[in-house]
């Protein structure tokens, strides 16, 4: 019975785990948290439900552009759903409070001001089947989204006492969990414990990948490279169509500089931050969800509130400030459950601005703590994900072979000599020198500072000249990392030599330095890189790479015609499904994976006439 709602209304045809223990726990009548990471599929969870079960569902959500998406994803499915937040008119709202006394809707998405306010109203006009908290880590002062507008949510439990209610978050911990279950009274079950369905974080379609000490130019010429991947050639006119990504930055001129850096080379790319007006905002927002813009450079103010789910690339320019921040933003990629690259660029300029915000903010303890630990993260010679889902209290027991850990493991090298060239630069200006100051020793460039202290005279000036300077800031982030030395952020961030470095500087001991393995960025290596990824695709699934050109530009034009966004119309991964398995007929159409039948009944005709055009069948 639950799968004919999937397969009908959602067009799936199995369920992603938890998902039927989630759906039958609630037609049980219980209550319960969830915790689901982004894009693992929460809303089917309570929407399934919704329509199994008599009168309406009330989804509380504290986002106005997230219930947009949500109501309009459920109409194109067919089912009825509706909003009320601010920015409804009376009319609209007079509206939705006629359907809702006629029991005409299964779902009412609601602010929770609006919910508050109007509840008299809302609950006596409704026959309400089931109440949902989403994003209900809002309620907690724990949480990194608090709300106070959730703290009253509590007072619905009395309200409805025979109304299983249901909370949903992507990212809770044990504290912020329990705040939940408490502040909205959540029900136990027979055993004495509120039931929370806690289901895996991990995202094996997302590569995790890091690259240490990149400088700028370095950085555009790998997101560059990144773009060109993940371009796709457009089949009838040979254009080239730019599939969707997001750089994420550090600060506001950073998101312009790369803007503009990027719109030089060719690509729509355009900032987003905090500095902007909300009507600016609003159109990179809308034009990014809607296909029209290919790449957005953001602060993180960026991604909350849009449920695109085609998003291919997340690069994170500078190092994010906690392991929660930096999940959650890669979370925003390959929702659709295909492939989705990410990067995060670390250096130790990042490193040092991010230490003095933790050290002048208010949680100063706690915020060294969190960036400690993303630095030990960046700084990995283990598979990252192992270390990355360990943080959220997962255990995992293999290697996931989607990380740069993974797929080139480190070789290691006797650095012995390469250390103490770094380190006896170093003691020789005092231990009152940067990573700069010390390249420039070993480099033996005369830069202001160098002549001005009079390094240039000393006997290490330029004994490290063999060695790019990339790749001494590379060895010098291994040295950082093997504890050689530290960095004294309270003295101009000056690297003092630690015991151990001291150990390595007089000969007592000896260090292992990993190989550095860089990425060929030439336009050689780049060709030679994307024929064998193409060849890679050939294999890996008979996908007609024009058909999909040519199903993708069909969505497009249907989507602009129902003034909604590509993705509701059909996902990134349907229209691959489609591509692969070319339905000629409109039932073998129904078989395709996220065509359920509301969909099948108004697009199918459209789609199978331009796949059978593709395959030169006339009729
Ligand atoms: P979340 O709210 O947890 O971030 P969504 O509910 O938006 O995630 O789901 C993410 C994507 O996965 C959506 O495109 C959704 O249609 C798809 N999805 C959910 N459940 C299934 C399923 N059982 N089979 C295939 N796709 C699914
Ligand atoms: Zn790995």
């Amino acid at each position: 019975m639950m799968l004919h709602y999937l397969k009908s209304y959602f067009g799936y045809d199995s369920f992603r785990p938890l998902q039927q223990e989630i759906i039958t726990h609630i037609l049980a009548g219980r209550d319960c948290l969830v915790l689901m990471p982004t894009g693992g599929g929460k809303s089917i969870c309570f929407q399934l439900p919704a329509l199994m079960m008599e009168g309406t569902a009330l989804v509380v959500s504290p986002l106005v552009s997230l219930m947009k998406d949500q109501v309009e994803s459920l109409r194109a499915n067919g089912i009825a759903a509706a909003a009320l937040n601010s920015t409804h008119s009376e009319g609209e709202q007079r509206e939705v409070g006629e359907r809702l006394r006629h029991g005409q809707l299964k779902l009412l998405y609601v602010s929770p001001e609006k919910l508050l306010a109007e509840k008299d109203f809302l609950l006596k006009a409704t026959k309400v089947s089931l109440l949902v908290i989403d994003e209900a880590h809002c309620i907690s002062q724990w949480g990194h989204d608090f709300r106070p507008e959730y703290t009253q949510l509590g007072v619905l439990r009395s309200d409805l006492p025979d109304v299983p209610v249901a909370a949903f978050t992507a990212t809770a911990d044990k504290i912020t969990r329990n705040d939940i279950v408490e502040q909205l009274r959540l029900q136990p079950i027979a055993t004495g414990e509120v039931k929370v369905f806690v289901s895996s974080f991990d995202r094996p379609n997302l590569s995790l990948d890091v690259r240490r000490g990149y400088s700028a130019d370095e950085k555009i010429r790998v997101i560059m490279d990144l773009i060109r991947r993940h371009s796709l050639s457009e089949a009838t006119d040979g254009n080239v169509v730019m599939q969707s990504g997001i750089v994420y930055c550090l600060s506001r001129k950073t998101t312009e500089e790369v803007a503009t850096k990027l719109c030089a080379r060719g690509v729509d790319a355009r900032p987003y931050h905090a500095g902007m007006s909300v009507r600016d905002r609003e159109r990179v927002q809308d034009d990014f969800a809607n296909d029209r813009l290919p790449v957005v450079c953001a602060t993180i103010a960026f991604g909350m509130g849009i449920d695109k789910s085609n998003v291919r690339f997340v690069v994170h320019y500078n190092l994010p400030k906690s392991m929660e921040g930096f999940y959650q933003e890669i979370g925003r990629g390959g929702r659709d459950g295909l492939p989705c690259e990410t990067i995060l660029f670390y250096n130790v300029g990042d490193l040092i601005a991010l230490r003095s915000f933790a050290d002048g903010s208010a949680q100063r303890e706690i915020n060294n703590e969190k960036l400690d630990r993303m630095q030990e993260y960046a700084e990995s010679q283990v598979c990252r994900r192992r270390i990355l889902l360990n943080y959220f209290g997962e255990a995992m027991d293999h290697d996931c072979g989607n990380c740069d850990v993974c797929k080139n493991p480190p070789t290691r090298f006797d650095g012995t000599m390469l250390v103490q060239k770094a380190l006896s630069a170093l003691a020789r200006t005092s231990e009152m020198a940067g990573f700069r100051l010390v390249i420039d020793i070993l480099r033996g460039n005369c830069s202001p500072t160098v002549r001005e202290y009079g390094y240039d005279k000393l006997k290490t000036f330029g004994v490290g000249r063999d060695v790019p300077a990339r790749d001494w800031q590379d060895y010098l982030l291994q040295m950082l990392q093997l504890g050689l030395f530290e960095i004294d952020y309270r003295d101009d961030s000056h690297l003092k030599i630690t015991g151990q470095g001291r150990d390595v500087l007089f000969g007592r001991s000896k260090v292992q330095l990993a190989v550095i393995v860089r990425e060929d960025l030439s336009v050689k290596g780049r060709k030679k890189r994307m024929a064998a990824e193409r060849q890679l695709m050939l294999v890996g699934q008979q996908e007609d790479a024009v058909l999909f050109g040519k199903l993708r530009k069909l969505r497009m034009q249907v989507a602009i015609s129902l003034g909604v966004a590509p993705y509701i119309v059909f996902s990134d991964k349907t229209l691959h499904a489609m591509a692969t398995q070319k339905p000629i007929t409109v039932s073998e159409f129904g078989n395709v994976s996220g065509v359920g039948e509301h969909k099948l009944r108004l697009y199918g005709k459209v789609f199978v006439k331009l796949i059978r055009e593709h395959q030169g069948l006339t009729d």
